[in-house]
């Protein structure tokens, strides 16, 4: 993969579209355990996106042999803090530019990001601006039951009671200007998720609609 860190460059990678030398790139934020992922695999069924959950990739390089940022990149996560912008960015710039390499696809839900407003700048200054935010709005109590029932099953170093509770401070502190930021901009969709993952979906399609983002047929 091309040398980190980050891209630094007077214009975005692409432009917001579908189209050549374009992206459309919708972010997809909540508080951890609001069912972001659940969602992003119902839309990408239903709409054709690709979805590139920033948590992921960061699991990926940090399993990655010989990666520099291995050890770091552990220590933020078991912490609920958010690594260093740099690599994050570059390594969704990398899989963004890969998707529309080898699945002709240019449309994406970034999953988990931008968590930090350092992130939400140079993302869509060097990389691409985005459409808008798709925000999970779920109360604490109930994310915190979804988490601790997935760290039965999850093997994540993250979904323990000492880690959820940094990675909801972090949320608050950290991740929600980021949502007012956009909100300002006219640039939030906003879904209540403390229902089942198919009421909320619905919700979703029907304002995902309004958007004018369509459906892919089936
Ligand atoms: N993370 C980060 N930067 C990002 C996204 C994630 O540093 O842009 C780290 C952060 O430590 C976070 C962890 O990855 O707590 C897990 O993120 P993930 O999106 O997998 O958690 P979820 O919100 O899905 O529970
Ligand atoms: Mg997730």
């Amino acid at each position: 993969m091309p040398a980190l860190p980050a891209p630094s460059r007077s214009k975005p990678e692409f432009s917001s579209g579908t189209g050549e030398g374009q992206a459309l790139v919708i972010f997809v934020l909540g508080g951890p355990g609001s069912g972001k992922g659940t969602q992003c695999a119902n839309l990408v069924r239903d709409y054709g996106f690709k979805h590139l959950s920033a948590g992921d990739l960061l699991r990926e390089e940090q399993d990655r042999p010989g990666s520099e940022f291995g050890d770091m990149i552990k220590e933020y996560i078991k912490d609920g803090k958010i690594v260093p912008m740099e690599v994050t960015v570059q390594l969704l710039e990398n899989a963004i530019k890969a998707t529309i390499e080898e699945d002709k696809n240019r449309k994406f839900l970034i999953d988990g990001f931008p968590r930090k407003m350092d992130q939400a700048l140079k993302f869509e200054e060097a990389v691409c601006p985005s459409v808008f935010t798709l925000f999970f709005d779920c109360p604490e109590e109930v994310m915190q039951e979804r988490l601790l029932n997935r760290g039965k099953t999850s093997g994540r170093s993250d979904d323990n009671e000492e880690s959820i509770k940094k990675r909801f401070k972090t949320f608050v502190e950290t991740s929600m200007p980021v949502v007012e930021y956009f909100e300002k901009q006219g640039k939030v969709v906003r879904v209540k998720a403390t229902a089942s993952p198919e009421e909320v979906y619905k919700d979703v399609r029907k304002q995902f609609g309004e958007k004018g983002i369509e459906q892919i047929k089936k």
